[in-house]
């Protein structure tokens, strides 16, 4: 497993980390056990955040007694100093520890720098000894190049996938020529990419640090098995990732589900992407009562924006729910898929 320098950080991890928002949905115990299990398997890298409900309490619980052996980074929410500071000291209360690896603005919507109190925050944090590195975590690509450029930060979070375009290519390898670690979420594209070994293989082309969002052993078993047994790129794998982007690439939804919540309770962090997986996952989970209810709540959409000024990949929500809407009735009428 090749090793990852998170730029002028210098943390040097294996290449396949632990992404922690997933836990939050399992018990403490199956947390715990999961955290534990991934450290034994090779894991050294775990990112979690203050907005992932109790996934740093679990975090902590399964590191006490052994927190200089892992990296864990965090993330704040925060834009004011006020906001920062209790957020860190609940962070670092959550994590059992005097110190956090690196802590992220989390989903910044602009560049903080040296006038925004909340950058100042976060220097201020370093130099106290509370936070070793600072980072930020960006969904626009705008957003990102600019706080490459600012150079300001010591590693960039961002949505990286064999999805990405060319653009996006570009943002991790100037990541690296700055000296920035790059930490690639939605590696799986939120659940849309469902070939590990393709993901793993397409990563590993390049200096990116993918934390993997992991609630179940079974996935933690694929992710671990590359330890052992490397991701290649190989001629096969090229094929599968071309026929993926094919079929993917354009304006899609990551299932993310920062649009929510809307006005009339659509789903639209699955329904703006029935189309897609309808067509990945098994059918006859997409076709039940519950989800045709769902899915029918589209008509009720007043069209009130709200979710489009939400969506940091500035898709045109509405429209996205109606063309998977009427892709549904046609599938329900027959339509192959
Ligand atoms: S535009 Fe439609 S989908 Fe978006 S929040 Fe408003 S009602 Fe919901
Ligand atoms: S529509 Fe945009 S914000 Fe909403 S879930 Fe999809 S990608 Fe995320």
């Amino acid at each position: 497993m090749k090793n990852i320098r998170l730029g002028k950080t210098d943390i040097t991890v294996p290449q396949n980390a632990f992404g922690a928002l997933p836990i939050q949905r399992v018990s403490e115990d199956e947390a715990v056990s999961l955290l534990r299990n991934a450290y034994d398997g090779g894991m050294r890298f775990f990112d979690t955040a203050r907005a992932y409900s109790d996934s740093e309490e679990k975090v902590g619980k399964a590191f006490e007694g052994m927190r200089e052996k892992v990296f864990i980074s965090s993330k704040t929410q925060a834009t004011t100093k006020a906001k920062f500071e209790e957020d860190l000291n609940t962070t670092l209360s959550n994590l059992k520890t005097d110190y956090v690896d690196i802590y992220q603005l989390h989903c910044a919507a602009k560049c903080y720098n040296e006038e925004d109190e909340i950058y100042n925050a976060l220097v201020e944090a370093k130099k106290q000894g509370k936070v070793r590195h600072i980072g930020i975590t960006a969904h626009k690509i705008g957003v990102a190049e600019d706080i490459v450029k600012s150079g300001l930060y010591e590693t960039l979070q961002f949505p990286f996938s064999y999805l990405a375009s060319e653009r996006d290519i570009e943002l991790v390898k100037s990541c690296k020529e700055n000296d920035i670690g790059f930490i690639a979420m939605k590696g799986l594209s939120g659940g849309l990419l469902t070939n590990s070994r393709a993901c793993m293989a397409f990563m590993s082309q390049f200096d990116a640090l993918p934390i993997w969002g992991i609630q179940r052993q079974s996935e933690l078993n694929e992710w671990l098995g590359f330890f052992g047994n490397e991701a290649e790129m190989t001629e096969e794998i090229k094929a599968e990732i071309e026929k993926d982007r094919n079929e993917l690439l354009g304006e899609f939804c990551r299932g993310c589900g920062y649009c929510m919540p809307c006005t009339v309770d659509i789903t639209i962090n699955q329904c703006a992407r029935m189309s897609q997986m309808i067509r990945r996952a098994p059918s006859q989970n997409w076709l039940t009562d519950y989800w045709q209810q769902e899915m029918l709540k589209i008509d009720s959409c007043v069209e009130c924006g709200l979710c489009k000024t939400r969506c940091p990949y500035e898709l045109d929500i509405p429209e996205l729910l109606k063309k998977n809407l009427k892709d549904y009735k046609e599938i329900l009428a027959g339509k192959p898929v």
